[in-house]
């Protein structure tokens, strides 16, 4: 960093030991899961949010991009700094501050990680639903930011349904409280919803109140597997159709099953076209009944194989290959571009076909996995960096797909957000109305542009 009046008045905000310029440091905060890399100038570790509304206000004394950044594994490069400046990272602001039995909220920082808020919570007989599959890393933080779902999104909702309260830094420093801790609040605009997948743009996110619920008595899980994906993906809707709603209904096909086998030596079966994960919570009587109906379902749309987990183990040992199907399948080829579109759930089936029809036709690789019960997929794009017509291949793949996702009335993200990386596609789902009415929204909250800039919308289309 150039100005060392700015260096010497973030070090007297956050302490020097919170702030780094060093090459290797910033290298570590340059990039997310989407691999893309651009390096901050600096890199700021704030405890306080006091601190955070200092740093906002001289930011925009010194008119310098601030990028909000909690374990950075989001997947459409929300966390990246694509015009430098800092790289605010809230990992530091990890405490779980209360977990209130009697009113079911609890209280945290933005750096607390998922998976240790459920385990926390799990501990006291509490449940809190929402469960990204980096749940192991990735921060509360950056789930609100995201709006982020997990497999439990089916029956439980995603975190915008938990979150209740916030406090927020604004652009330009103020620090502001939104809705309320109790279950109920219709006093003013619902600012909560508007900072949830508001990607770090509108403000940053220093505490939060979720709601959280008793932990459902029993669980039961299994993995089907199917000779082809079009079975598969019927199965899932008609589970659907019977009016019958698991906690999870997850879906891969046989390239992840390929890919995670390689992964994982799970012994899953390398032949077979897609594998259904389900699983159903609740009473024991309510699980194993529901358990009996949605197998009796996947045997009638030609299931080849069906196995309930016989012990908490087990259980755990297939939602660890589901887990672990972002990372197995990276070594397909050297690029990968994840989208996480939505169809209406009716609709997967169609969406299906037509993938695998452009497979065929354009001979690519496209894994796809994800949440098949909620109509959200996790399509992979990939192709080898030096191969320019497979390249050329699989961009023709990727827009005919998300044209299809929008002619079947469904959404361009459920859940990684837009970031940069899908910026250029808003306007496929979005009218320009709409976008206009967005981008007089960041204004309000941003006028001099300094919070994490160039996301979300393109880039020509900022100001
Ligand atoms: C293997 C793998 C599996 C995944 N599975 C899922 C999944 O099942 N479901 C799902 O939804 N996502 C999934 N993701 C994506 C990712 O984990 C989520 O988007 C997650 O919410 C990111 O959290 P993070 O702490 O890493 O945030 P980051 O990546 O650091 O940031 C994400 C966005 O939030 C903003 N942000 C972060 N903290 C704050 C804050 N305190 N205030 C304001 N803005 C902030 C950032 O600016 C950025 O725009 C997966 C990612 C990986 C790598």
């Amino acid at each position: 960093m150039k100005d060392k009046k700015l260096l010497r008045a973030i070090k007297s905000i956050v302490g020097k030991e919170n702030v780094s310029t060093s090459p290797e440091e910033r290298v570590c905060y340059s990039y997310d899961a989407t691999n893309i890399k651009y390096l901050p100038d600096i890199v700021i570790h704030p405890h306080k949010v006091e601190q955070i509304s200092q740093i906002m206000r001289l930011a925009n004394t010194y008119l310098i991009p601030v990028v909000p950044r909690g374990a950075g594994c989001g997947f459409s490069g929300g966390s990246v700094p694509i015009r430098g400046g800092i790289s605010l990272v809230t990992t530091r602001m990890n405490r779980i501050l209360q977990i209130d039995e009697e009113n079911l909220t609890c209280t945290v920082e933005p750096g607390v990680v998922t998976g240790e808020l459920q385990r926390a919570v799990e501990q006291r007989g509490l449940f809190y639903p929402p469960d990204p599959s980096s749940l192991e890393y990735c921060t509360i933080g950056g789930n609100i930011a995201e709006g982020a779902g997990g497999p439990r999104a089916l029956k439980y909702g995603v975190t915008k349904d938990y979150a209740l309260a916030l406090e927020v830094v604004l652009p330009q420093g103020e620090v502001v409280h939104t809705g309320s801790q109790v279950m109920k609040s219709v006093v003013g605009y619902d600012l909560t919803k508007l900072f949830v997948g508001s990607e770090g743009t509108l403000g940053i996110i220093t505490k939060i109140i979720l709601k959280i619920l008793p932990l459902p008595q029993s669980r039961k899980t299994m993995m089907v597997i199917y000779p082809s994906v079009e079975k598969a993906a019927t199965t899932a809707s008609s589970i659907i159709r019977n009016k019958i709603i698991p906690s999870c209904l997850e879906f891969m096909d046989n390239s992840c099953i390929n890919s995670v086998e390689d992964y994982l030596k799970a012994g899953l079966p390398r032949q077979a076209g897609a594998i259904l994960i389900i699983e159903v919570d609740g009473s024991p009587l309510q699980t194993e009944k529901e358990m009996e109906l949605i197998s009796a379902l996947c045997q009638k749309e030609g299931a080849s194989q069906l196995k309930i987990a016989a012990s908490a183990q087990e259980a755990e040992q297939m939602w660890k290959v589901r887990r672990s199907l972002s990372p197995a399948i990276a070594s397909i080829r050297d690029i990968k571009i994840n989208e996480d579109i939505v169809v209406p759930r009716s609709r997967i089936p169609q969406l299906v076909s037509h993938i695998e029809e452009l497979k065929r036709e354009l001979n690519v690789v496209i894994p796809c996995f994800g949440h098949a019960g909620d109509g959200n997929l996790h399509l992979n794009f990939m192709y080898n960096k030096d191969d320019q017509d497979e390249a050329q291949r699989i961009h023709r793949a990727l827009h005919s797909v998300l044209r299809k996702v929008i002619e079947l009335g469904g959404s361009l993200s459920g859940e990684h957000g837009i970031g940069f990386a899908k910026a250029p596609y808003l306007s496929m789902e979005l009218d320009t109305a709409t976008i206009n009415l967005m981008k007089s929204i960041k204004k309000i909250f941003d006028p001099n542009n300094i919070l994490n800039p160039g996301k979300i919308f393109p880039p020509d289309e900022e100001e």
